[in-house]
């Protein structure tokens, strides 16, 4: 489809949702553990977690080999059983809600809020029940959730509250930063995500016992890793509780490491261009940019607009379509979690459950966000969203 010569083509290049950006230094810190003796569990693996411990400011953080692998995790450590409920929101990638199925619990989802597509707390509240153990919440966009009001919620019940925070390392509530708004906080380093380490995940804690169960839970159930072993020139391990291997490798560790030092850097230029798509829609009203909530500090990881229905004379696929023809890479973020077949089939979900989220899946668009994006290509995007809107919106202005 797109050769070299014609992903060269400005005319022909599109323009992606994402990007990573990895600089000489960056390249430099996985060469050299390429040339050295630790390929997987060394001594990266630790500096990387003290690292991402000191940014976030939380006592305790855990690498694994992803953001899936570590929502796992964080759940296995509450020792969930066959009936108990987790809270999800719906408007979520699925690994959210696959993270409680992996465990034997059932995912109950949960409704956002219409401004800002954040998990609603009155929501929440309503679909407790005697058998709820936990609240998992998604910092959708990169915008941190109302952690006020659901630390509030899972005090009243009991409840553990974990941060799906794969999109928001970097963002602050109040001042707190992301990683220490819950009791156990998910980060993913996926390749898209703000911290890349082409695959990985990291789970904060405040609670020592819970980080030394994580780092067990990512290595067979196995109570010491390789480099332990291989420090104290012992052979003997014991397996005490069933794991996985879900270890992120010396390599990743000395690429996520890199990137952590340039991360609020590649944070700035994100808001930057969120600031001036802001700005060149707010009189528009057929592109309608989510609410940021006051004392919120956004990553900023996805651009996310909605294209309310009444305002357009096709629908939000048409726009997708007419905006991916012209080259920009728009995305959906994302189809209702409890629509998909799996968990109408296994669970028995249907369309009603979650209205707004289901209303906000046909309606929103991500727009191209990422540090180094070129000022033309900004300017690119925004001038194919203003000839969408004049072609298919009822009114421009
Ligand atoms: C990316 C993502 C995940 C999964 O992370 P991986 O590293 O791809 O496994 C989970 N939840 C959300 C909200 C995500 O965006």
């Amino acid at each position: 489809m797109s050769g070299p010569e014609s992903a060269n083509d400005p005319r022909r290049r599109t323009i992606p949702y994402a990007r990573p950006t990895l600089d000489d230094r960056d390249i430099d810190a996985v060469v050299e553990v390429l040339r050295g003796p630790w390929l997987t569990t060394g001594p990266k693996v630790a500096e990387f977690e003290a690292a991402f411990a000191r940014y976030t400011q939380a006592p305790e953080a855990v690498a694994l080999s992803s953001g899936t692998a570590a929502l796992h995790a964080a759940l296995h450590v509450l020792d969930l059983r066959p009936g108990d409920e987790v809270i999800v929101p719906a408007m979520t990638f699925v690994a959210t809600a696959n993270a409680v199925v992996y465990c034997g619990a059932t995912p109950v989802f949960a409704d956002v809020e219409p401004d800002t597509l954040l998990l609603s707390p009155a929501d929440v509240a309503r679909r407790v029940t005697d058998r709820t153990r936990a609240i998992v919440a998604v910092d959708y966009a990169g915008q941190p959730c109302d952690y006020v009001a659901l630390r509030e919620i899972a005090a009243r019940y009991g409840l553990v509250l974990v941060a799906d925070a794969c999109h928001a390392l970097g963002g602050a509530l109040a001042g707190r930063p992301v990683g220490t708004l819950a009791d156990l906080s998910a980060f993913s380093l996926h390749a898209v995500k703000p911290l890349v380490a082409g695959e990985g995940g990291v789970v904060t804690t405040n609670r020592a016992d819970w980080a030394a169960r994580l780092r067990r839970f990512r290595n067979h159930g196995i109570a010491v890793d390789h480099h332990q072993r291989s420090v104290a020139g012992d052979w003997r391990y014991e397996q005490v509780e069933l794991g996985f291997n879900y270890r992120l490798t010396d390599v990743q560790c000395a690429l996520a490491s890199s990137q952590l030092a340039t991360v609020d850097e590649r944070r700035e230029e994100r808001a930057a261009i969120a600031e001036s798509y802001a700005r060149s829609f707010a009189d528009c009203p057929a592109v309608r940019p989510l609410a940021v909530h006051p004392h919120v500090h956004h990553a900023w990881h996805l651009y996310v607009v909605r294209l309310p229905a009444a305002a357009w004379k096709v629908d939000r696929d048409t726009v997708y379509r007419a905006l991916r023809g012209a080259a920009i890479g728009v995305q959906v973020h994302y189809p209702p979690a409890h629509l998909h077949p799996y968990y109408r089939q296994r669970f028995g979900m249907l369309p009603g459950q979650c209205p707004v989220a289901e209303a906000a899946a046909t309606d929103v668009l991500s727009l191209p966000c990422f540090a180094r994006m070129l000022d033309d290509d900004r300017r690119a995007v925004i001038g194919a969203v203003e000839q969408v809107v004049t072609e298919f919106a009822w009114r421009s202005r």
